[in-house]
């Protein structure tokens, strides 16, 4: 064959495939048009699973008469002009391509008008031609009906999967947006009757309990957390419901994210929130989640994907440990503290499980104090001695080091991988800080001093942070020029060399905040013990049961994973997969 340019009909017909791979794909380009064209109300129509007609009409801006056919056009869009735009996108729309594809796999017939404009516009088009175009008395805002979906690609048509699945997948779509945009009232109706309707009255409340049902909703609790936007972090905020234990799903279908209004789909996402259950469900159970995301709009790149359902964020770890801590938080928190505390009890968590029914944590008793020295341990912590602080992950069972790095566990939903040294940075400076926040970190007179010798500049600092040094346990004298001489060291850590970690501390101080939980995330990464040193199963083991109860135990204190999970079902799944 000779190269020739494909007519535009070809190419509609490639590119529809990429897009619209279903009658609900259909429905969601629809509605995210009418929400674009500010709609406050949104109706959608379906008669037989959305392949003989699907119809979405609303009462929003309305397409002007004389640009109508322009519409349907591919990479025709009043969304988009310039790149520079894409970065900072308030549409759900963008990339002109919906109508133009769809139009090109049916016949479709867009009837609108402006509200400024005396006379609506009807256009019709099939298999990507324009049939007619033609004036008429319409009301304000566009009505479009797509019919014989896919008459045209009989491969596709073969794969459509049945009527009713396809109806599900257009209900799930409807009340999705429904969720994600309270204030727009939305209803479906399916082969005549109406199978679901919104107010339109702004709250997310109101349409879970349709959408769910209002005794399922019942049993959900909100998630509200709107992250400090600290010197040089990203805010970001998260809200919605998530269900507490005993209501679960035997799949992750009822896990749904928005980010800044659109819907997406993101498996790792789901994974963080489901792991956010760890212990409280049993394996193979899962829960309800609607949570909303909002992030910088330059943070996230939506244009990654045809349908627009995946996105990429600038930093998807920030965004995974901000949702599962606030699903964490809103259950720890839930409002009917004695149905939690029933049902966390049952889950095996025991006494002590829920966090407001504990008395402020007496770190200073603890026996687990001088844990981590060099040489061997002789301190084994005292588990069942030590006041309960809450849980916040399931006992875990250590099954051995790999790589001198990485701590195996187990637990009742699967296998945890934990970085012995995020982890235990994590313990120490939740630790220093609850110390240091009390009146100061408890100190320890060394048995001997340890004298250390410090650049120009760090002893320059040093002598400048003298008093935060005080606050974290430390007595350091001036011994000669650069030259120091520490007599007491925070008693958690008097075992260690502290002239070892104390240039590193003044090192990362240089930088960080000089407050003291700035002081004790410095001295917490400086003095956790490193990946490549050998552990103990007793070492092991205390690390594990002081991470298990560490109010945020998903990450250190700079935002790094202190641990990967797998669940029973993902392994076997991999598997499976052969
Ligand atoms: P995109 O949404 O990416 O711009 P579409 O092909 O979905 O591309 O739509 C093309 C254009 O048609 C939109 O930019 C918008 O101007 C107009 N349009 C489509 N649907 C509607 C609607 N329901 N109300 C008003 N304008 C619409
Ligand atoms: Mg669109």
């Amino acid at each position: 064959m000779t190269i020739e340019v494909l007519s535009d009909a070809v190419v509609g017909r490639i590119a529809a495939g990429e897009a619209i791979e279903r009658p609900a794909s259909v429905a969601k380009e629809l509605i995210e048009n009418a929400i674009d064209a500010g709609a406050r109300s949104i109706h959608v129509e379906v008669e037989s699973g959305g392949q003989r007609l699907l119809r979405v009409s609303d009462n929003g801006a309305g397409i002007r008469a004389g640009e109508i056919e322009l519409a349907v056009k591919r990479h025709a869009t009043s969304k988009l002009r310039g790149l520079d735009e894409l970065q900072r996108l308030r549409t759900l729309g963008f990339r002109g391509e919906a109508l133009a594809s769809i139009a090109a796999v049916s016949r479709a017939t867009i009837v609108t008008r402006r509200r400024d404009e005396p006379i609506g516009v009807s256009l019709q088009v099939e298999g990507g031609l324009v049939e007619r175009q033609r004036s008429v008395g319409a009301p304000a805002g566009t009505v479009v009906s797509i019919e014989n979906l896919f008459f045209n690609t009989p491969a596709r048509l073969k794969f459509l999967k049945s009527e009713t699945t396809e109806k599900r997948h257009i209900h799930w779509v409807v009340t999705r947006y429904a969720m994600a945009y309270p204030d727009i009232s939305f209803a479906l109706r399916q082969d005549g009757r109406e199978r679901f309707r919104s107010s339109g009255g702004g709250e997310l409340a109101d349409v879970l309990a349709k959408a769910f049902g209002l005794k399922e909703f019942k049993r959900m609790v909100a998630v509200k957390s709107v992250e400090q936007r600290r010197k040089g972090r990203l805010g970001i905020d998260v809200e919605g419901y998530v269900s507490l234990p005993p209501l679960s799903r035997a799949s992750r279908d009822r896990i749904v994210f928005f980010v800044n209004g659109r819907a997406i789909q993101d498996s790792a996402l789901s994974h963080a929130i489901t792991q956010a259950y760890d212990g409280l469900l049993k394996a193979g159970a899962f829960p309800f989640a609607v949570l909303l995301l909002t992030v910088p709009p330059d943070f996230v790149d939506v244009n990654v994907h045809p349908t627009k359902a995946e996105v990429r964020f600038r930093d998807s770890q920030l965004v995974f440990v901000a949702a599962q801590r606030a699903v964490r938080e809103a259950l720890l928190q839930s409002a009917d503290a004695a149905a939690a505390a029933d049902l966390w009890t049952a889950a095996g968590f025991g006494e002590g499980a829920i966090a407001y029914q504990q008395p402020r944590p007496a770190w200073r008793n603890l026996a687990a104090d001088d844990l981590f020295d060099d040489a061997g341990l002789e301190a084994i912590p005292d588990i069942a001695a030590a006041p309960a602080h809450p849980r916040t992950l399931p006992v875990l069972r250590v099954v051995g080091q790999v790589g001198a790095a990485y701590i195996i566990a187990e637990g009742p939903a699967g296998l945890y991988l934990v970085d012995q040294n995020a982890a235990h940075e994590r313990v120490l400076y939740q630790k220093l800080a609850a110390e240091a926040a009390n009146g100061g970190v408890e100190s320890a007179l060394l048995s001997e001093s340890q004298a250390v010798l410090l650049s120009p500049d760090d002893s320059e600092l040093l002598s400048e942070l003298a008093s935060l040094f005080a606050r974290m346990g430390f007595e350091i004298e001036v011994f000669g020029p650069n030259s120091f001489v520490i007599r007491r060291s925070p008693r958690m850590l008097a075992e260690r060399q502290a002239a070892d970690f104390i240039p590193q501390m003044l090192d990362s101080l240089r930088q960080a905040e000089r407050t003291a939980e700035g002081a004790a995330a410095a001295l917490a990464a400086a003095a956790a013990i490193r990946s490549g040193q050998i552990l103990t199963q007793d070492e092991m083991q205390a690390l594990i049961a002081q991470l298990e109860r560490c109010p945020q135990p998903f990450a250190s204190p700079q935002g790094r994973k202190t641990f990967i999970h797998l669940s029973r079902e993902e392994l076997a799944d991999e598997f499976r997969r052969g």
